[in-house]
């Protein structure tokens, strides 16, 4: 992909009109322009009257009321929500669950269209959420209002939860309770692999929604601690069927989030330490690494997969990088986003493989904890991903904990990023305590 493309695709965020009030809890996203425009139509079984708000969320101020059967014109989606305009001029946020779609050129009744036809409209989420040192990630896929045509079904799909299993520590638990409607269902739940950063946080994830689907490398862990854990996923109910559970790559498939979305397992533990490393390298190289694909957007979530040992040069691969690069051309591995591996460590990112990966984002999820005498990001690491393209853009969880003295203490402050596309343009907003940032002009190691 030429540069010029490149510069095309990745939209600076700037455009989304957040406001200070709500960036705690929710993001505004502004009209997005040249997007075909779709209507909706209040449902007819709604009790009362459906609210408008001044933002996605249930506790923000009515702008108007509408009756069942009002029409209205939508201007964007976030999950859960539409942000639609009424006759009259009013535009706000309204449940996408209280709404129906409707054909603007044929009208019927019988067959609904979807709520949102236009493809430029249909946001896939990817919240990387600020849970201090570990991994905490939620997806959320775009939602038409049409429930079991096989697309748009708004799924959610959670990728490790962090590192605190208390309830009033656990920021991912916290996120997802902000921004996912009471019993809402988590399609898959997927634990990278049992390290203390990446599953305690699931455990809370599972006591307050209800999870279908668990995938686990199941790699052999020793010690009661993630044992109690699995037997914790293993009691799950979703909507009165037990969990289903797929431990180990072998039990994974292809899952189903929708027909727009194409979902790959690339890597799990192969069931052999064989040429993995051992202790802390090796349980990282068992780390599911999955793909994503949404029309011409890719995402790539890397876990704790390792690619050399922290004191090797870059240039030759190892571990779950060297197989990945072995089974798969650079044209699979290619994606538009990358969660870089194992927190942005030395010990991931070799050379071959960042050339194959070629991402044009790179999201860090990171805390303040020392491992082996430093703190990660390592600089070199990052450093290698702008050398390979200055174009490259980073996005750090970790964003100005350093400046401001955190610790592993108090380094969950709400440096989330949130990154949309549509299959086509990618917008990324990241904060920084809960303030949105500007959109990073250089690529910054
Ligand atoms: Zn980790
Ligand atoms: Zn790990």
């Amino acid at each position: 992909m030429g540069a010029q493309t490149r510069e095309r695709r990745i939209v600076s965020t700037q455009k989304w009109a957040i406001s200070p009030l709500l960036v705690a809890l929710c993001l505004v996203i502004g009209a997005v322009s040249g997007s075909a425009q779709s209507r909706v139509r209040v449902k007819p079984d709604i009790s009362d009257c459906l609210n408008v708000r001044s933002r996605p969320e249930t506790s923000s101020a009515s702008k108007t009321c509408l009756a069942p059967g009002t029409e209205a014109e939508v201007r964007d989606s976030v999950p859960y929500w539409l942000r639609i305009r009424v006759d009259g001029g009013t535009v706000g946020w309204a449940a996408k669950r209280y709404l129906v779609g409707i054909e603007a050129s044929t009208p019927s009744p019988a067959e609904p269209s979807p709520a949102v036809a236009a493809q430029a409209n249909a946001w896939l989420e990817v919240h990387v959420v600020d849970v201090g040192q570990g991994d905490g990630i939620w997806i959320h896929t775009f939602d038409d209002s049409v429930r079991g045509n096989g697309m748009f079904e708004g799924k959610n799909i959670v990728i490790d939860g962090g590192p605190d299993a208390s309830d009033d520590k656990n920021e991912m638990l916290h996120y997802l309770q902000r921004r996912l409607p009471d019993g809402s269902l988590i399609d898959a739940l997927i634990i990278t692999h049992p390290h203390d950063d990446h599953y305690p946080g699931a455990a809370g994830v599972l006591n307050h929604f209800e999870i279908s689907d668990y995938y686990d490398p199941a790699y052999p862990k020793e010690g009661p601690k993630y044992n109690n854990f699995l037997a914790l996923v293993g009691s799950e109910i979703a909507r009165g069927q037990p969990i289903r559970l797929h431990m180990g790559k072998a039990q994974f498939g292809v899952p189903d989030w929708g027909s727009e979305l194409k979902p790959e397992f690339l890597y799990s533990y192969p069931g052999n330490p064989s040429g993995l490393g051992s202790g802390n390298t090796l349980e990282n190289n068992a780390s599911i690494v999955l793909k994503l694909t949404y029309g011409d957007v890719s995402f790539l979530f890397m876990g704790d997969a390792e690619g050399k040992n922290r004191s090797d040069p870059p240039t030759t691969p190892k571990y779950a990088e060297r197989i990945l690069l072995n089974e798969f051309p650079a044209s699979r591995l290619k994606s538009t986003v990358l969660k870089i591996a194992h927190h942005g460590s030395e010990s991931s990112s070799t050379l071959p493989f960042i050339q194959a990966v070629d991402p044009e984002i790179v999201l860090v999820s990171s805390g303040r904890k020392v491992f082996a005498g430093t703190f990660i990001p390592d600089r070199s690491t990052l450093q290698r991903y702008c050398a390979h393209n200055p174009r490259i853009r980073i996005y750090r969880t970790d964003q100005d904990d350093e400046a401001e003295h955190r610790t592993t203490a108090d380094d969950q402050d709400g440096d989330n990023i949130v990154v949309r596309t549509n299959g086509k343009t990618v917008q990324v907003q990241a904060f920084s305590n809960g303030h949105p940032l500007p959109a990073p002009t250089a690529c910054s190691p």
